[in-house]
Formats: structure tokens, sequence, C-alpha cells
């Protein structure tokens, strides 16, 4: 008879702990989001950690258990869907992805797209695509040692013109804010180009 008490004791309290688990179990874990405690809840793929502010904040992780038996967060590395973006390509959704250098966004489609993009996330959380800078081709000018066209570029010194032949064709040149090709000019110091000599002469007829 005794031996069926405890055994009635045990399986309500065991009750009672798949109960609590249904709720979910509060841990110290502070959400990276909101800082309200997180709790572990049950899910179709087990267990999970959920933040106790759900459904306003929809924070959750995937956790293990070290040995210690303490929770231990593994940051997702799955890939996360972001429907609310599609690919510009393919208009296909992205997903963020994971690099060595942090988090980018990728086309789903991936490898039949090869869409990405750099983000930063906003004071609100909000995704912010940074977009590359196309450079603007200048079919205008031709580069005078391959014959491609010239790119603008802007660098640490200001905008300029690069070879779209590069890296085979390393030839730039700077340009004014207007775009116009700045010659550099045989002052002082410079040993001027080839056309150091040519030019000043030009300057004199000029002059007269
Ligand atoms: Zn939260
Ligand atoms: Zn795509
Ligand atoms: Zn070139």
């Amino acid at each position: 008879m005794e031996l069926l008490k405890g055994f009635y004791e045990g399986f309500a309290d065991r009750l009672d702990k798949a109960q609590e688990s249904m709720k979910g179990v509060e841990t110290n874990i502070a959400c990276d989001n909101c800082s309200a405690p997180m709790i572990i809840k049950w899910g179709k793929n087990g267990e999970f950690l959920s933040c106790s502010k759900y459904p306003e904040c929809k924070n959750a992780k995937a956790f293990e258990y070290d040995a210690e038996g303490e929770i231990l967060i593994v940051e997702r590395a799955a890939p996360v869907l972001r429907e609310d973006m599609p690919c510009d390509k393919c208009s296909a959704p992205m997903v963020i992805k994971q690099s060595r250098r942090g988090e980018f966004l990728a086309c789903s489609r991936y490898p039949d797209c090869k869409n990405a993009k750099a983000f930063e996330y906003d004071p609100d959380g909000n995704i912010k695509v940074i977009e590359k800078e196309e450079p603007l081709i200048r079919e205008d000018l031709k580069c005078e040692k391959c014959g491609k066209p010239m790119a603008e570029r802007k660098g640490r010194f200001g905008k300029f013109v690069g070879c779209t032949g590069y890296p085979k064709c390393r030839n730039i040149k700077n340009i004014d804010e207007k775009g116009n090709i700045v010659e550099s000019k045989p002052n002082g110091k410079a040993r001027g180009g080839k056309r150091g000599g040519k030019e000043e002469s030009e300057e004199v007829s000029d002059a007269n």
C-alpha cells in the first residue's frame, strides 16, 4: 500500500513537472532582445528557449545542455528565411546566413542564384541592406592602354577612374568633381609625365 502511494506521489510530481514544462520553465538566461528571462518550451524539434514576453517578443533560441547540465545556447546556424526581403535578381526570398565575417543576406535559391548582400541592423533591429556602389562606367573615357572603358570609383583621396580591365590593366586617373580627367600637372618636384614638356609649350602658345 505504501508502495502504491509512493508511486502516485511520484506520478503526480511528474505530472506537475510536465504541466510546468507546457507553460515553460523559466531560466536565468536573459533575452538578448528585451532582457526578459528566457523560458524552456517544447517544440516539434524538442526543447528550445523562448522569450517569456512572447508573443510581444519572438526571440527564440536553440540550446543544449553542457556536461554540468547548464543551458548552452546554440547560435542558429540554419539560415533565417526573410520572406519580406525578395531577391532583386529572381525575387525569391533572401536568407540570413553566417559567414566568418558575420551575417549576410543570400538568395534562398543559391546556388542557382548567387545574389548576396551585406547588411546591417538599424536601431530598431530592422535589416538595412548596404548597397554596394556599382561603379559608373564611363564609355566616353577609354583606357589608352587597353581600350576598355574606364569606371568611376571612390577612393580614400576622392573620385578617380579606373580601367574596367582591372586587375589585368591597372590604369587609373584622377578626376575632378565634374568627372573630367585631371592630368597630374608637372609641377616642381614631380618629374612630369611624358607629356610634361608638350603641355608647357601648349600653355605658352595659348598665352600668345
Ligand atoms: Zn525578449
Ligand atoms: Zn535570387
Ligand atoms: Zn586599361
